[in-house]
């Protein structure tokens, strides 16, 4: 390549970096996989080795990741968050090795720390005088998004440090989801007609920069911690000493993962091992990160302008392989909602032989260019069911098949529709049996009516022998019908109607959930059981009514009420009712002095947390908010309150002292 093509070639390479990370970071939805976009990051370092002169400032080799996205208030990091530098093999760690040695200018065996890498969300956390005061992303490295308030809402993440803790201390750490929080939270998306997130990590990524920290909490979020910024700290070492000082101060270290080792060589066995390990971890990882132990080496190391040299991540290979499609299947699920799946001819991918994957939805194939009969690489990335990452069009010979939208349920024959604002086609068939299928699958689920023992193999003899029309039916069973199943003796059949019968009085809130209405989730079941005590209160509620409850947006008060207008569903829930299905009534908390006020907490609170306190409101009917404003009733003022006090005071806004928020708490009914 000469210089004038190298240049041209340079130019592309930062143009398609910048766009695809731009995707990633800031929009959260990247369109090619992390190895693609890691190869195409070398090869621009490859071509500014061999033309130092195409190095701009704003090449991508020089910059950490994405600018901050406006929404959020700037914060500027008292120490860059940097990225890392990446090598991909035990050749290159060696050379790594040897490169810190001649830095160092030692012969002797470094001392290093080995960690996992999880493929999460980079954040710094800010204590001054040991209560989180800042928290906020990465953003370009220099200025993060201010994303405090959602990261309160993380139960592993401390909002007050104890005495031994320094005054000022800036932690830094991934947040992260684990692979089955994700893959239910996916699920319960895809049922209410969602979109569904592509990894554990944009799931995170995407729940953490929410403007309302309601969205945050209600994900499930966790954090590891894995260095410092800025920070009084007290005289240590080695970073697996910092390490352990965090974790003493109550700051969730991985600990028990990471190690420290001596040389090269012992790097190796730690990648070797964690490699071997990675299927069997909760959570997602994409390498290890190996860091010089000794703190003096590090500082004498120094950083890039992108990355420490004292470090360096090693990435694991993707999970990635070729494969062809044979066919686009389609899945009913409970709500109607038709999702393609790709049959796949079967393949094996880090160990497991896969025959399916996940096309998510109609826009993905569209996004894909997918065919039925293409040559497509698949991924495995934090789900047991890989997606289709790329099609090989190059690869195609004339034979594939464009993949029809489809016209009429595969399994009932009814018509299929898709409603404004939904990525997903649904059936309309009432009767379909696919939708009953899994209607009653969700119906005796653990978080649901908990029906011991009725999974998927006696729904679906249950189906077959024509013995449920309806979640209704389930009650009406008897022990003659359920001995003509396969293989079912006395004990089985009473144990069965046994947990049929003890699910009769199960609380409001698994029974609202049970129901299936679109929108309601398990979260929002329990809103609308606390607000309205009974089933009879909440069918009667007008949309207005459901609108004005906190929580309920205009998507769920419209799914509510058309639920309850279906003449379908009003006799099924008239035969629940008939089968003397009766929910405990949850206590309703209209006649609380908190329903329907606004509160917003500042400063540390003593007895409880905020995240607790802010539940505690919820429960009784209020709202918790984050910011003050004129609509705001209480600003409740821990110890150290700061500017939202000020600003109480400015706008006339009562503020209680914490006791006498427990007071108001205590009293429900009373006024102060
Ligand atoms: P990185 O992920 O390679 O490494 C730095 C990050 O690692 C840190 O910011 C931190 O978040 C994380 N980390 C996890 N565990 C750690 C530990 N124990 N110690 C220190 N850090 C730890 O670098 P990056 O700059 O965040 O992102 C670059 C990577 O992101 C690329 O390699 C690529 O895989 C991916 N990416 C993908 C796309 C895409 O379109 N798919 C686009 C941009 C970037």
């Amino acid at each position: 390549m000469n210089k004038n093509q190298a240049a041209k070639h340079h130019q592309e390479l930062c143009r398609l970096l910048n766009y695809h990370s731009h995707r990633y970071y800031v929009l959260d939805q990247p369109e090619i996989s992390d190895a693609e976009y890691d190869r195409l990051f070398r090869e621009l370092l490859e071509i500014e080795k061999a033309v130092p002169e195409l190095i701009s400032l704003d090449s991508p080799s020089q910059r950490v990741g994405g600018e901050p996205l406006g929404r959020f208030e700037p914060v500027r990091h008292s120490e860059p968050m940097l990225s890392l530098d990446n090598v991909f093999s035990e050749q290159e760690i060696a050379d790594f090795d040897k490169r810190v040695k001649r830095a160092l200018k030692t012969e002797e065996e470094i001392d290093y720390f080995c960690e996992l890498k999880l493929d999460g969300v980079a954040v710094e956390l800010v204590f001054r005088d040991r209560v989180l005061a800042v928290g906020s992303t990465r953003g370009d490295g220099i200025t993060g998004e201010k994303i405090t308030e959602n990261l309160r809402t993380i139960h592993q993440i401390p909002l007050t440090l104890p005495e031994s803790a320094p005054g000022l201390l800036e932690v830094r750490g991934e947040v992260y989801m684990d692979i089955q929080d994700f893959r239910a939270m996916n699920e319960e998306r895809e049922n209410n007609g969602e979109p569904v997130f592509a990894n554990p990590r944009n799931a995170a990524a995407g729940s953490l920069r929410q403007l309302d920290p309601k969205v945050t909490a209600a994900r499930p979020l966790r954090i590891f911690c894995y260095g410092i910024g800025l920070a009084n700290e007290p005289e240590t070492a080695t970073h697996q000493q910092r390490l352990e000082n965090l974790q003493q101060w109550g700051l969730r270290v991985n600990l028990d993962n990471n190690r420290r080792v001596t040389g090269a060589e012992e790097v190796i066995d730690f990648y070797r091992e964690i490699l071997e390990k990675r299927d069997s971890l909760p959570y997602e990882i994409d390498g290890v990160v190996i860091k010089l132990n000794n703190l003096a080496q590090q500082q004498e190391m120094g950083a890039t302008s992108r990355a420490p040299r004292w470090a360096t991540a090693w990435k694991f290979p993707p999970r990635q392989t070729e494969t062809v499609v044979e066919d686009v299947r389609l899945q009913v699920g409970r709500t109607g909602a038709i999702t393609p799946v790709a049959s796949l001819r079967p393949v094996k991918l880090s160990g497991v032989m896969v025959s399916n994957a996940s096309l998510h939805n109609w826009d993905e194939i569209k996004r894909l260019g997918l065919k039925i009969r293409d040559t497509v690489i698949i991924e495995r990335a934090g789900d047991v069911i890989p997606h289709v990452v790329k099609v090989l069009k190059e690869k195609r010979t004339g034979k594939e098949q464009d993949v029809s939208f489809p016209k009429f349920c595969p399994v009932c024959g009814n018509p299929v529709a898709r409603l404004e604002g939904e990525v997903v086609p649904r059936c309309q068939g009432l009767d379909c049996p696919a939708q009953l299928r899994e209607s009653l699958k969700h119906f005796a689920s653990r978080t649901a009516m908990d029906i011991d023992g009725l999974g998927e193999r006696y729904i679906d003899q249950l189906l077959k022998l024509n013995l449920v029309t309806s979640v209704a039916d389930l009650f009406r069973l008897t022990k003659e019908d359920l001995f003509s199943f396969e293989r079912m003796g006395e004990k089985l059949a009473d144990n069965l109607l046994a947990a049929i019968a003890a699910s009769k009085h199960r609380s409001l809130d698994r029974f609202i959930f049970a129901l299936g209405i679109r929108h309601v989730g398990a979260h929002l079941a329990k809103v609308l059981a606390n607000y309205f005590g009974s089933l009879q209160a909440m069918e009667k509620a007008s949309r207005d009514k459901l609108v004005a409850i906190h929580e309920i947006g205009d998507q769920v008060a419209d799914s509510v009420v058309r639920f309850f207008e279906s003449p379908h569903n009003r006799k099924i829930l008239k035969q629940l009712e008939e089968a003397g299905v009766v929910p405990e009534p949850a206590e309703t908390v209209k006649g609380s002095t908190l329903a329907g006020k606004t509160f917003v907490f500042t400063g540390a609170l003593t007895r409880f947390t905020r995240q607790e306190a802010e539940k505690m409101v919820e429960e009784q009917g209020g709202k918790a908010a984050s910011s003050v404003s004129q609509k705001t009733d209480y600003v409740v003022a821990g110890e150290a309150a700061g500017s939202k006090y000020q600003k109480a005071v400015d706008l006339g806004v009562t503020i209680l002292s914490e006791d006498e928020f427990f007071r108001l708490l205590e009293n429900r009914g009373e006024h102060l």
